[in-house]
């Protein structure tokens, strides 16, 4: 019998057509988005407001270890993964709900440090959690222990082995300020909040510092991790930071036609609002806002400078399209917020695909996808 795991043509966003093409289409008037976007919306009767619903799990081993994140960390980050979901579609979190698949090896300690980020991060965004479930886990062999036989040795020791954290997130957003994927236009511009491959070139920061990838980075690069900017970019892999209020202002302001959070990496993400909206789209490689720790990071790790960014995942930053007319105000606007906002391409017909187009006029296919949970990344 064939894997889903054996499939390296099989990925994440495959399996989940697969889903949604077996279900017959949902003829229920108050799904006004489904499968497919951040979150699913719904109307309310006749209420002004849409709910919104989206759910993510983090699991031990493929999302976080506790070798790289505290507890309290891991606990931030599974809920500030599905705030960024509700900010991308313009909206509010509100409720949440809590579930746990809890190792037998898991202390107290770090169960209530785990709860506490959570917790904490809630209410930081006035959100209650309402509700979960909470089960034991099963310890399962790790997809990190392939890359360096001590590591596994390490990681078998971690007390989280198996841990699953899922929460599902509830949210508002007025009907008239609603985003979605859909709706970029031809000649739209493409835009994006921050900076980006900094939680990928965290995360490979971590892995060398634990001996992962000890074969891959140049023998006689030495990083001084406890430097400043090696620190922040650590960080921004550990607990991501979300585009909450920058995300409220596009909304309110109807200034996007489409957007998306970034947590697959551009060449991922750009992909869903192409598909979504049946164009395509020009990307301008040196206007990708990438920092120079970041890039001197993938220098390091003999990848090209647009790597983590392209690729790299989890930079939980906004992109968005806006009509030619709106991007000077809509920059502006979310600049006050102190978000840096960078205009990085142009959405291109359909016909056109999705492109890297160089200062020189070059035109580049995007071949590049985003993270990809089925397909090992050395493959
Ligand atoms: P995000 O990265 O924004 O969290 P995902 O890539 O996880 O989004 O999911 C994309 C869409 O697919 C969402 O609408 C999500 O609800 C849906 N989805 C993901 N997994 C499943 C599944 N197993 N069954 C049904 N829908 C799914
Ligand atoms: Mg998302």
């Amino acid at each position: 019998m064939s894997k889903v795991a054996d499939s390296k043509l099989l990925g994440e966003f495959q399996l989940i057509q697969r889903v949604q093409t077996r279900q017959s289409s949902v003829a229920d008037d108050r799904v006004i988005v489904g499968i497919g976007d951040d979150c699913a919306v719904l109307a309310q009767g006749s209420r002004e407001k849409y709910l919104m619903v989206t759910t993510d799990m983090l699991v031990d081993g493929v999302h976080f270890t506790s070798l790289y994140s505290s507890f309290r960390q891991i606990g931030q980050k599974a809920m500030l993964v599905n705030i960024s979901d509700i900010a991308a579609m313009g909206g509010s979190p509100t409720f949440a709900f809590l579930s746990l698949a809890l190792p037998a090896s898991l202390g107290m300690e770090q169960f209530d440090a785990l709860t506490e980020g959570i917790i904490k991060t809630a209410k930081e965004y006035s959100i209650s959690i309402l509700g979960g479930d909470t089960n034991a886990a099963s310890p399962c062999p790790c997809f990190f222990a392939d890359s360096l036989a001590d590591f596994s040795a390490k990681q078998a020791q971690v007390k989280a082995h198996g841990l699953v954290i899922n929460i599902t997130l509830l949210g508002e957003v007025a009907v008239s300020e609603l985003i979605t994927r859909k709706g970029a236009k031809p000649d739209d511009l493409i835009l994006v909040t921050g900076q980006l491959g900094d939680s990928a070139a965290g995360l490979d920061l971590l892995r060398t510092l634990n001996g992962v990838t000890a074969d891959k980075i140049s023998l006689d690069h030495h990083f001084d991790y406890h430097q400043d900017t090696y620190q922040q970019v650590i960080l921004r892999h550990q607990v991501p930071v979300v585009r909450l209020a920058e995300a409220r202002l596009i909304s309110q302001h109807h200034l996007a036609t489409a957007m998306i959070d970034l947590s697959d990496g551009l060449a991922g993400d750009i992909r869903h609002i192409c598909q979504q909206g049946g164009v395509g789209a020009m990307l301008w490689p040196d206007k990708i806002p990438v920092s120079e720790t970041v890039k001197e990071i993938a220098g390091a790790m003999e990848k090209p400078s647009l790597s983590y960014a392209l690729s790299g995942g989890e930079d939980y930053e906004l992109l968005f399209t806006v009509s030619p007319e709106k991007a000077g105000q809509v920059r502006e606007l979310v600049e006050q917020t102190g978000t840096r906002v960078s205009i990085i391409g142009r959405i291109a017909e359909k016909k056109k695909g999705i492109c890297l187009v160089d200062a020189d006029g070059q035109t580049i296919p995007l071949f590049e996808y985003g993270f990809n949970h089925f397909i090992p990344c050395n493959s």
